[in-house]
């Protein structure tokens, strides 16, 4: 009979106990032995769920207190010198913590380790770094602990591990240019270390992660795959290969001529070809369908599933395995929380809750069981997915109409970046190197309250307004006191820069419950989009007016770009992604007219994850870039030639993409690079990127205030490769998590820094 297994589970818990633990602990309000506790009752319980749902395997080494890679580079001892000030090699609990974010309840404040994107998700992981005599002490302590723990649940375990490739591959050598794979066998002594103490421990199967097999890889990077597992398969456990993310496409026969006992595949994102993989499976290997979409929230037409899935069941029996595609870290918890959906929406979805029971009865179904209540759940998840799909609440003639009129006109500005430059000029008379914040700022838990009070009907609307233009008051005075040059309302009105818009706008749905990890203690709740997206009425205009009221100086409206909405969104699975983000950039292109009607003179369209929604794939690249770059033209070209553009972007790399970032055609460009000390400039010395950029020269994820000096120094960095006249200055990202002391100090800080350059510049153009 088939077998079905979860590849990971999401680590917040139900009402994101885990935020909450981390956060007590940080604050010094939680002693550590609290948090050990909660974390072991947090995977207890998530384990009782797998086990409950049927799940025959249950994955352990899925939880993780900040982020799984960091994890590993504490499980093979991958500490850099910065962090070991004491000189032990291995990392206790806080040195993890200072890793992560610069700073732990103990031990000096340090520089935090680069932050990136997995993949094409909006989970961000902690980069390893090697140096180029990079050792691997293996430290399993709370591996091993953890396959104890999950002993106590269930007898049938797999201890999840990233693969050594994929875990290279994730890594960066800062300061040192060499080939990550001279570090290879130095790591898999650790991994065979670590899986022949797990075989110990008595796992039969370990999952190794190598998403990277969804990637381009080169000659090198898959000559590595066969070296590392030839030497991997002789110790310990069965391996079982997961990739994920995409296909395998060329790297398919790579993968499955591995030595290893099984191999799962992503079956929503790849369609490789059947018979090579049923014929490499041979007559003992495992294979290890996902099927269940791992990062969509869309409920599974298990009828069809089974239909399709029946004759490779009929050739494999007992070897065929099924799963979620990808870890369901990707997706929130439990829809049947969701009780203020209404019960057809509700109908239509699945969180990991909903989708490990999905996994159990598709394989139940596969193998041959065929019972009342079994035959009730498939059909209930063929009828909502038809339900979905014929609704009438999932369409809008009007907003269909407006799309197929998009003409190319809508996408371009009047005059050239150079016109609009002079004009932008002469209406807003700014200094040299023009100071400001990337949009939010502290969110206070006044604020906080305020609008869970709203939420909860205990004030009206009246007062609750009164209250956000106090915050607002307060946040222009703040930023006139710092002297900052273009100002922003600080965002107070916003839980998330993606949920706040999908509330006002039609076609969205929204939980209350649905959290997603992002990174650390830091979640997001997408809004899932069902239907057309339409705007009914202005969104942001009321506390941006608010906030021009207050001040002379010009302050941003603030708008979260189209294919940011899209991307950090569960979109629809029945249209195009390129058409869902055409109806957002419609929408917006109306809230930016209706800014730009009531006087702000920079429009601000924040798109962090542009290259979040970039294929995986370089030979997808050009297309989905042609569209989201279209997308944000037609978000942002409404507006007259001195009304200033601005985006926003952090947190990947955009090194690759710049000419893309470029053809957006903001006037303005605010990015986060201080945490990798600028490396972002790089790009410049080949491609001169023609409109202004702000580099970040703040890390606004760590507690840390940092010195003028600092920041100065980047900025000299930046001028070289800037044309000053093109230079802004600004933090990396937005300071809602910050708290407004630390904020104060910095960006009085930033404020000295940028006028010690104008001084600067000024003395060495003045010839004495
Ligand atoms: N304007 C947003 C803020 O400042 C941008 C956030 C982001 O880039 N993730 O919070
Ligand atoms: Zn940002």
């Amino acid at each position: 009979m088939a077998i079905a297994h979860n590849l990971g589970f999401p680590r917040v818990g139900a009402e994101r106990a885990l935020k909450r633990l981390l956060e007590d602990y940080w604050a010094g309000n939680a002693r550590r032995d609290e948090l050990l506790a909660g974390g072991r009752r947090l995977r207890q319980r998530h384990w009782e769920l797998q086990r409950d749902a049927g799940l025959a395997l249950l994955p352990v080494g899925d939880f993780a207190w900040y982020d799984q890679v960091l994890n590993h580079s504490v499980l093979l001892g991958a500490i850099p010198e910065r962090f070991r000030t004491d000189g032990a090699r291995e990392a206790g609990l806080d040195t993890y913590f200072r890793m992560a974010r610069g700073r732990a309840p103990s031990g000096a404040d340090t520089r935090a380790c680069e932050m990136t994107k997995w993949f094409d998700t909006n989970y961000h992981y902690i980069v390893p770094e090697f140096e180029p005599e990079q050792t691997f002490r293996p430290d399993g302590k709370w591996l091993f602990d953890e396959v104890e723990e999950a002993r106590t649940v269930s007898s049938g375990i797999k201890p999840a591990l990233i693969g050594p490739l994929s875990y290279l591959w994730l890594g960066k050598t800062p300061g040192a240019e060499f080939d990550r794979l001279e570090l290879l066998d130095a790591l898999l002594l650790a991994y065979a270390g670590i899986l022949a103490r797990l075989a110990e421990l008595g796992a039969d199967w370990v999952q190794m992660d190598e998403p990277i097999l969804a990637l381009d890889l080169d000659e090198s990077w898959r000559c590595a795959f066969e070296r590392a597992y030839r030497e991997l398969h002789k110790k310990g456990p069965q391996l079982l290969l997961a990739t994920y993310f995409g296909g395998l496409l060329d790297n398919l026969e790579t993968a499955l001529a591995l030595p290893v006992q099984g191999l799962h595949l992503d079956r929503v994102r790849g369609d490789d070809p059947m018979e090579p993989i049923l014929k490499a499976c041979g007559t003992e290997r495992i294979l290890s369908l996902g099927v269940i979409d791992g990062r969509n929230v869309w409920r599974s037409d298990l009828e069809t599933l089974r239909t399709q899935l029946q004759p490779i069941q009929d050739r494999l029996g007992d070897r065929l395995w099924i799963a979620p595609s990808c870890s369901l870290l990707h997706v929130p918890m439990d829809a049947e929380t969701e009780t203020e959906l209404d019960p057809e929406l509700r109908s239509w979805l699945a969180f990991a809750v909903q989708k490990i029971r999905e996994t159990a009865v598709l394989a139940r179904a596969l193998s041959g069981e065929d019972s009342p209540d079994l035959r009730r759940e498939l059909e209930a998840g063929a009828v909502a997915a038809t339900a979905r799909r014929t609704s009438p609440r999932t369409r809008q003639s009007e907003v269909r109409q407006r799309t197929d009129g998009i003409d190319a006109a809508m996408s371009e500005r009047s005059s050239s970046y150079t016109e609009r430059a002079r004009l932008q000029r002469e209406r807003l008379q700014l200094p040299m190197f023009p100071t400001t914040t990337i949009g939010s700022f502290p969110q206070t838990s006044d604020i906080r309250t305020l609008r869970r009070r709203r939420r909860r009907g205990e004030i009206d609307e009246t007062t609750y307004r009164a209250g956000l233009r106090k915050e607002i008051a307060n946040a222009v005075r703040v930023q006139e006191k710092l002297g900052l040059d273009v100002l922003v309302h600080g965002e107070a009105e916003r839980n998330d820069m993606v949920e706040y818009f999908g509330e006002l706008m039609e076609g969205f749905a929204f939980t209350r419950n649905g959290w997603v990890q992002s990174y650390g203690s830091r979640c997001v709740k997408p809004p899932i989009i069902y239907g057309d997206v339409s705007r009914p009425e202005p969104m942001t205009v009321e506390w941006i007016r608010c906030a021009q009221e207050l001040t002379g100086k010009p302050v941003k409206g603030m708008l979260t770009g189209p294919v940011t909405i899209l991307c950090w969104s569960f979109p629809r699975d029945d249209l195009d992604r390129r058409d869902v983000c055409r109806q957002i950039a419609l929408a917006l292109r109306d809230e930016v007219r209706d800014l730009e009607r009531t006087g702000a003179r920079i429009i601000q369209i924040d798109e962090p994850a542009f290259r979040e929604g970039l294929p995986l794939r370089r030979r997808d690249w050009a297309q989905y870039l042609d569209w989201a770059v279209e997308c944000f033209r037609l978000s942002s070209c409404g507006v007259k030639d001195d009304t200033q553009i601005h985006t926003h972007m952090c947190y990947s790399e955009f090194n690759d993409i710049i000419e893309a970032i470029a053809r957006m055609d903001a006037d303005v460009i605010t990015i986060e690079s201080a945490r990798s000390d600028m490396e972002l400039l790089e790009v410049f010395r080949s491609f001169e990127y023609p409109n202004e950029i702000g580099p970040g020269v703040y890390d606004i994820h760590s507690p840390r205030v940092p010195e003028t000096e600092e920041m100065l120094r980047l900025l000299h960095k930046a001028a070289e490769r800037i044309s000053p006249e093109r230079l802004w200055v600004n933090p990396d990202c937005g300071l809602k998590t910050r708290g407004w002391t630390e904020v104060h100090a910095a960006l009085a800080n930033m404020v000295q820094a940028a006028a010690q350059l104008r001084r600067d510049r000024e003395k060495s153009r003045s010839p004495d």
